[in-house]
């Protein structure tokens, strides 16, 4: 089946997808940012699902995707990966975000869901360069769309002017 992948610019908590991801830090126990939202619009069920996860598997690595429930939000799930620290691009910072992404969208595949949201992963607090990131973004989801058996649509949610350009002028 082919995917559609769309770009919005919103705030990811309001949308009513199967899966919106969360660009979490490595504790899982919520910071700023998109994290910050999420956490504050989906209230405390989400935060416990993280606490259950970090019991069994002491948090999340960094390109590595946990999920959970998504609390009072209007999607059914939060995935939540950890994109990489920038750090000037030679530490491994594209694998490691192109990961984010790839596993993201295997728990979405995993639990049979057709719609997910990201946000620009990374770019906020983690300072990757926009312009790259989201080329890593579009590349490894349409990479994985040509396998994907679930998912019918992706959404990259864009909460600044620049992202939403770069991801529009992409995809139009
Ligand atoms: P990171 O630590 O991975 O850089 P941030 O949360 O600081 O995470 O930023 C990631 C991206 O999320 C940034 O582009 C930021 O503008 C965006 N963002 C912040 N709040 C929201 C929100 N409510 N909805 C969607 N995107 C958001």
């Amino acid at each position: 089946m082919k995917a559609k992948i769309e770009v919005l610019k919103a705030d990811i908590t309001t949308l009513e997808v199967d899966a919106i991801v969360n660009a979490a830090n490595s504790s899982l126990l919520g910071g700023g940012g998109v994290d910050g939202a999420i956490h504050r619009a989906g209230g405390p069920a989400i935060l416990d699902a993280c606490r259950d996860i970090r019991a069994k598997q002491g948090g999340c690595s960094t390109g590595e995707a946990v999920i959970t429930t998504a609390g009072n939000l209007p999607a059914q799930y939060v995935i939540h990966t950890v994109g990489p620290v920038w750090n000037g691009g030679d530490h491994l910072e594209a694998k490691l975000l192109a990961n984010c992404y790839t596993n993201s969208l295997k728990l979405a595949e995993e639990k049979g869901l057709k719609s997910v949201a990201f946000p620009n992963i990374s770019t906020g607090v983690y300072k990757y360069p926009k312009a790259p990131a989201s080329a890593i973004a579009l590349i490894t989801t349409r990479k994985f769309l040509q396998t994907a058996s679930s998912i019918e649509s992706v959404v990259f949610v864009c909460f600044d002017q620049l992202n939403y350009d770069l991801y529009w002028k992409a995809l139009n």
